[in-house]
């Protein structure tokens, strides 16, 4: 990776941040810049981060980076390699060839669109390969800017049963319908976290991505968290940046309670950056071997769970810390406060960490546990 090019990236995402900051915006230019420096095609086969080499310590980083520069871009990236990673790991050959052709040569721009209202998705079987949807999903981060959205939903079939992924062209089907009203957050305004109606949209079996419930096997699922705590300590160190230049400004470097502050957010923050490189790390190591799916996912829930308390009390040292004059708009500290407030929350925060519990009583000793 060119790292003076990257410095520039992250630097120019960082400047147009407040410019995209409004309902309804999605970080176009940006993602012009991340697909011109290659970073969309970087997992794929034969590329810097080639999902067959592990590397997972330094895609961490790289999510963190671009999370540090701007939250939202963070979040739809994350999509786009999570999406990759599924098809790294379900897809056949020839969905492999098709799907990284469209990122490499066309620059197509993937999502993992699973959250879901009442109003779900149903992947309807008519027969001869061919599949209708019916149903939205919610939280669609990316909204029509994702050209390959990979969705799941309920498949209806006399023959298969499950949670269904599948990947839609977009420019081969009937418009998806975007409800941009569902999506008045506090904060990750330019994540374009829309409703997505796929009623009616039409798809055929070279669609449909990996057997039915594979979405939800381990320890990929589950374990996959690292990637978005990786981008939430990005936010962090960008509170800490901002929390240091407010400071130095206003001329307070001097005083023994900003520097105890300013301690406990550097020690919180590169505690982070060790519990998410130990976890790339454990990761790669323990997908080697086939019994280590529970200590994967344990480890996942905790570096998860740890990220997201860095998180919090760095947001409330840095708000002690500039006091209501650092919080105000359009500086950088009053968005990525909103937006790293709106990104922490990720489902079920509790089942997580009573997880961790649960995996630890399983165990007949708590020495050695994560070795
Ligand atoms: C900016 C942003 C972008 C997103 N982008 C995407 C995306 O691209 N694709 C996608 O699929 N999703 C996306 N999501 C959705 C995300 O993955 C989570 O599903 C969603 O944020 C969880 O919403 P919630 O906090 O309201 O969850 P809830 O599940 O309602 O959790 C809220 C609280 O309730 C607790 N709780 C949960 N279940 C129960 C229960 N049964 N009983 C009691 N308590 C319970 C939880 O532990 C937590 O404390 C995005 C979310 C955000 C914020």
């Amino acid at each position: 990776m060119n790292l003076n090019l990257l410095n520039t990236i992250y630097q120019n995402i960082v400047s147009h941040a407040p410019l995209i900051d409004q309902d309804g915006c999605f970080p176009e230019q940006e993602f012009t810049w991340l697909a011109d420096a290659s970073l969309l095609q970087i997992t794929l086969p034969g590329q810097l981060l080639d999902f067959t080499r592990g590397n997972t310590p330094t895609l961490l980083q790289l999510l963190k980076n671009v999370g540090r520069a701007s939250l939202p871009v963070g979040r739809i990236y994350e999509g786009h390699i999570n999406a990759l990673y599924l098809i790294h790991l379900y897809a056949t050959s020839e969905q492999q060839k098709r799907w990284y052709t469209d990122v490499s040569q066309h620059h197509q721009l993937f999502g993992v669109w699973n959250t879901q209202a009442q109003d779900g998705i149903r992947i309807h079987d008519l027969g001869s390969g061919r599949y209708r949807l019916e149903g939205c999903k919610t939280f669609c981060s990316g909204g029509s800017h994702v050209t390959r959205p990979l969705i799941t939903g309920e498949l209806v079939s006399p023959d298969k049963k499950g949670w269904q992924m599948c990947i839609i062209p977009t420019e081969k089907v009937k418009i998806i319908v975007e409800d941009r009203s569902f999506w008045k957050p506090l904060g990750m305004k330019a994540s374009a976290s829309f409703k997505m109606d796929f009623t009616g949209i039409e798809i055929s079996e070279e669609d449909l991505l990996g057997p039915p419930n594979a979405y939800y096997q381990q320890p990929y699922f589950s374990g996959g968290a690292i990637r978005f705590a990786a981008v939430q300590l990005g936010g962090a160190e960008a509170v800490m940046e901002e929390m240091h230049h407010f400071i130095t400004m206003m001329n307070r470097t001097q005083d023994p309670f900003q520097q105890a502050r300013m301690a406990e957010i550097t020690y919180l923050t590169e505690s982070g950056n060790l519990w998410i490189n130990q976890a790339g790390a454990k990761t790669d190591e323990w997908l080697q071997s086939d019994d280590r799916t529970d200590q994967i996912l344990a480890y996942a829930n905790m570096t998860r769970t740890m990220i997201e308390e860095i998180c919090l009390r760095t947001l409330q040292l840095a708000e002690r810390s500039v006091g209501s004059r650092g919080l105000m708009r359009p500086d950088r500290l009053e968005r990525v406060h909103r937006d790293l407030t709106t990104y922490l929350r990720q489902p079920a925060p509790d089942a997580t960490l009573t997880a961790i519990g649960a995996y630890v009583f399983n165990q007949p000793a708590t020495h050695d546990i994560w070795n």
